[in-house]
């Protein structure tokens, strides 16, 4: 994590949750670093706590500045749900690096609903260049900066596309890069010509209005839910959405029919085995469930 760390009173907020960045600890930490406040500067605010043991173990927040015009202050936006103890978060990064040569799926996870975070990825990395899948049998043949040069994803941090350094996008974004970067050549050109623009939406955006990125002609939409799933669904569900665009998929399919077809597509590219792909369509409602269900995750 490359931001700033900057003291905040977790207690005092404005009438948004959001913390204010008044108080003389905060002010003290941002004149030590030389910080100049101003609107979308990415933060990780910290305050003082205790762990079980009654050790100091700081809390830790990441947070986007903005300018709270009523009370003419500064404060962060903050996404309450990511907070976490500087301790906790050490012991996951150090189980990260001891899980990476093998994901382990403890029993009886398929039986989970779609919409909490599967027990395989809590310790999932959320780096820029993930190390690849167990199971996958495709290498990488590109780097995100071909990406970016290619203009398919953004270079700089963004509120609402894919990007890389995307500051609480740790699930989509890596999702997008991974899949383009195993992408075989052949499609991988594909999906540059279908000028897809990679909409992935930071959890904290309540609504948006704006113009459609200048070299962009379709969309694939990939919601904040997805950063409660685990990495390896959500690779899926993107590698999902990509294999409609390459099927030339831009109408809703009156039947799963179309949708039995991508699936077959993503295990075909390597990005899904099939067992990986039933489990995902069973969680998603569309094997036993008939008629309903299906679409919902879809463009
Ligand atoms: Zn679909």
């Amino acid at each position: 994590m490359a931001n700033p760390l900057v003291y905040a009173d977790f207690q005092n907020l404005d009438d948004e949750n959001r913390l204010r960045l008044t108080c003389a600890g905060t002010r003290r930490d941002l004149e030590r670093q030389g910080i100049a406040l101003r609107e979308g500067m990415a933060l990780t605010l910290y305050t003082d706590d205790a762990d079980g043991e009654g050790q100091p173990d700081k809390l830790l927040a990441d947070g986007f500045v903005q300018y709270n015009e009523a009370e003419k202050c500064w404060v962060a936006a903050i996404d309450w749900n990511a907070i976490r103890h500087e301790k906790d978060q050490e012991r996951k990064l150090a189980t990260t690096r001891s899980a990476d040569s093998g994901e382990k799926r403890p029993e009886g996870n398929s039986l989970e609903p779609i919409l909490s975070p599967r027990q395989d990825c809590l310790a999932a990395s959320s780096s820029l260049e993930p190390p690849l899948l167990q199971g996958s049998h495709t290498k990488r043949r590109r780097n995100a900066q071909q990406l970016i040069d290619d203009r398919i994803i953004e270079g700089a941090p963004s509120f609402i596309s894919a990007a890389v350094g995307n500051l609480t996008d740790e699930k989509r974004s890596p999702a997008v890069i991974e899949v383009l970067c195993r992408m075989p050549e052949e499609e991988y050109q594909q999906i540059r010509e279908n000028h897809i623009w990679f909409f992935s939406p930071h959890p904290l955006v309540r609504g948006w209005n704006g113009r459609i990125p200048p070299n962009k002609s379709q969309i694939i939409y990939l919601p904040p839910l997805l950063e409660t799933w685990c990495r390896k669904d959500c690779v899926i569900m993107v590698a999902h959405e990509v294999a409609h665009s390459l099927l030339g998929h831009t109408e809703l399919s009156p039947n799963n029919t179309l949708e039995d077809e991508t699936w077959s597509k993503v295990i075909q590219l390597g990005f899904g085995t099939e067992e990986q792909v039933r489990e995902i369509r069973s969680l998603l409602g569309e094997l036993n469930s008939g008629e309903s269900g299906g679409y919902s995750d879809e463009q």
